[in-house]
């Protein structure tokens, strides 16, 4: 492998399978939703062990029917993570309730505490991201959305294949994933909603298909989120490969761990007691212990040819279309807000090489020693 070669933060890796799949959808005539797109949602199924699978057209309008299903009012609150992409907000948005935000923990999740604090008689649902591949504390999620009555959303857009408790990520109350092209299965542009909840699971599915129960029989002003059987064929392999593919993730994650974990200022992520860690992001710490900022590093390493990525340089509200917005409420978070001066996410994606990881390593070394 050439040393010079870029590398990169991201790129899909696609079983071999898969082109006969999706030619197999070319000569069948059907490429709108059907049995490729009922494969898909079984699979995702086995993956989640959650009994209904609701496949839609992206992360963000899996998020918008799952809201959309509990029928929130505009003064009806949902409570997430300031630290999160812009997607998270911009659904509970569109489904027409209010965003209040809970500071994270050390795990760069949603913290239970802070979030049980932000609950208000108005407060309906509790909506933590699995940011990066590590799922939020989920179970005691569940135990406060139980005591205080709250539907719980999952966010599982990096998190698939990923658990805690010995429970898949997305099988609390209702789980959303994404499969855009930077996930860790992908077909393009997709999604899916996953619920043990028959009544929700059958409401996303209506609202999927234009609020139709059957045919021209319309109960609810719905949306068209319905998948392709072209992109079901692209992500049944990689479905059916996950473990091979969440291995080599986890394989790279612990290569730059041992390479970069003694660094002074730098920290590596961590992996609380009882959750697995899919490594969407390798995502450190660049403290204020350390000789360079944040900025100098990526700096270096694109100057090496090698990409990184900061997910997220800005709280999700800290932006002027959402702080004069009156169905958001901002607050304060402040370890939100020095984290998101600190991270920096390096390639971790399967198709890296062990040279390549070695280089990655090397250049951050050289960064902090200079
Ligand atoms: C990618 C992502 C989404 C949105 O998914 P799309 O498929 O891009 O619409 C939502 N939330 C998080 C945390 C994401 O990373």
């Amino acid at each position: 492998m050439d040393s010079n070669e870029l590398i990169s933060i991201s790129q899909p890796r696609l079983p071999d399978g898969t082109e006969g799949l999706v030619i197999d959808v070319l000569r069948s005539g059907r490429l709108a939703q059907g049995p490729m797109v009922e494969r898909f949602e079984a699979l995702v199924g086995a993956i989640t062990g959650v009994e209904h699978v609701v496949a839609v057209t992206s992360g963000t309008t899996a998020l918008v029917a799952a809201l959309e299903a509990l029928e929130l009012a505009p003064d009806d609150e949902v409570i997430t993570s300031p630290f999160t992409f812009a997607a998270t907000l911009n659904a509970i948005l569109e489904a027409g309730a209010t965003a209040v935000f809970a500071d994270i923990g050390p795990d760069f999740n949603l913290d239970p505490d802070t979030a049980s604090r932000a609950v208000t008689p108005r407060t309906r649902a509790i909506l933590p991201v699995s940011l990066y591949g590590l799922p939020a504390d989920m179970t005691r999620f569940e135990s406060l959305a139980n005591d205080r009555g709250l539907r719980l959303i999952e966010d599982a857009a990096q998190s698939i294949g990923s658990s805690i408790d010995e429970r898949a990520s997305g099988s609390f109350d209702i789980g959303t994933f994404s499969f855009y092209a930077t996930k860790n299965v992908t077909t393009g542009e997709g999604g899916a909603v996953t619920t043990s909840d028959e009544s929700v699971a059958r409401r996303i599915s209506t609202l999927r298909n234009q609020g139709m129960r059957s045919r021209y029989d319309y109960v609810v002003p719905g949306h068209n989120y319905r998948m392709t059987e072209l992109q079901a064929a692209v992500g049944i392999p990689q479905l059916e490969d996950l473990g091979a593919v969440t291995a080599s993730r986890q394989k790279n994650a612990r290569r730059l761990t041992s390479g970069l974990s003694d660094l002074e200022g730098l920290v590596t992520p961590s992996i609380p007691p009882g959750r697995t860690h899919v490594f969407n992001q390798f995502t450190i710490r660049v403290t204020s212990g350390s000789p360079i900022t944040r900025d100098q590093l990526a700096e270096h390493l694109s100057r090496q040819g090698i990409a990184s990525g900061i997910y997220y340089p800005s709280l999700v509200f800290d932006y002027e279309c959402y702080r004069s917005h009156p169905r958001v409420r901002m607050s304060s978070v402040p370890i939100a807000g020095a984290v998101s001066n600190e991270v920096l996410s390096l390639p971790v994606h399967p198709r890296l090489s062990d040279d390549q990881l070695d280089r990655i390593i090397a250049s951050v070394r050289s960064a902090f020693s200079a």
